[in-house]
């Protein structure tokens, strides 16, 4: 599998404190990982290096196929590069329709707003159809988000993240405060991306990652613990130490 991110000996310091410390990562073009570790390990710190929201003291980050220098991006360019952040809570124009949320969302020359001020081509029109059924909200297009379920507004906002046809997509704890069947949609939905998308799934909830069935990167104190299949990691005696508070 060819490379899509490569972090490489990656150093972040706050007033001294290294909150991610010589940490290196790579994941290939249509990988989903799970990354995992305790409060503090450096997860959020982890994503805002990628998204070049947060610039490492020290360190490379080369991107996709040309291994462009990443740090030398600003975050509007490594979003434009492919790069979408999903945070916890969901961010959807509650006022808005899912129909208009996603039209909005979608790459066009046109800013977002005045975009609501024209009709829909066929072409727009058929890429929000798509996107509702990937993210099942095809009966509910003209809804007004505000009504949707909580589990309905993160799918939306991973839609509206789709939308940008993203090659990386960085998602916090997608699962957090949803009901079993939320769960098991979001699941499928991730694991659906993943096939054509690298997607880092930063996660608390052990049950949800096994659902994932990937590769997981163990963090801890700024660098990485352990990696490999979630059985391998946590019956790695330094992980359970971690996980124990040892
Ligand atoms: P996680 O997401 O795994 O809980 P974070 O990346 O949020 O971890 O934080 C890693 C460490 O860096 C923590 O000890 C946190 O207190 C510290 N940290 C994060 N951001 C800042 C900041 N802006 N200033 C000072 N310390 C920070």
């Amino acid at each position: 599998m060819s490379t899509l991110l490569e972090v490489s000996g990656v150093t972040v310091t706050f007033d001294g404190f290294r909150a991610i410390n010589n940490l290196s990562f790579q994941i290939g073009k249509a990988e989903m990982r799970a990354v995992i570790g305790p409060n503090g390990a450096g997860k959020t710190t982890f994503m805002d290096i990628i998204t070049g929201k947060t610039k490492p003291d020290e360190g490379r980050i080369l991107w996709g196929d040309r291994s462009e220098n990443l740090l030398k991006m600003t975050e509007a360019q490594i979003a434009n590069a492919g790069v979408g952040r999903k945070f916890q809570r969901p961010t959807v124009f509650e006022a808005q329709t899912v129909t208009e949320n996603l039209r909005m969302a979608l790459k066009r020359p046109r800013s977002p707003f005045s975009v609501l001020r024209h009709r829909p081509d066929a072409q727009e029109k058929a890429d929000i159809e798509a996107l509702a059924e990937e993210i099942g909200l095809k009966d509910h297009l003209e809804k007004q988000s505000g009504y949707l379920s909580h589990g309905q507004k993160q799918w939306l906002e991973i839609g509206m993240l789709l939308a940008q046809d993203p090659q990386l997509l960085l998602v916090d704890e997608p699962a957090a405060g949803m009901t079993a069947p939320e769960r098991e949609h979001t699941t499928d939905l991730l694991v659906r991306t993943a096939k054509t998308r690298a997607v880092v799934v930063v996660e608390h909830d052990m049950e949800f990652v096994r659902r994932l069935n990937c590769k997981v990167t163990v963090l801890h104190e700024g660098s990485v613990l352990a990696e490999g299949s979630l059985d391998h990691v946590t019956s790695n005696q330094d992980v359970i130490d971690v996980y124990l508070g040892r």
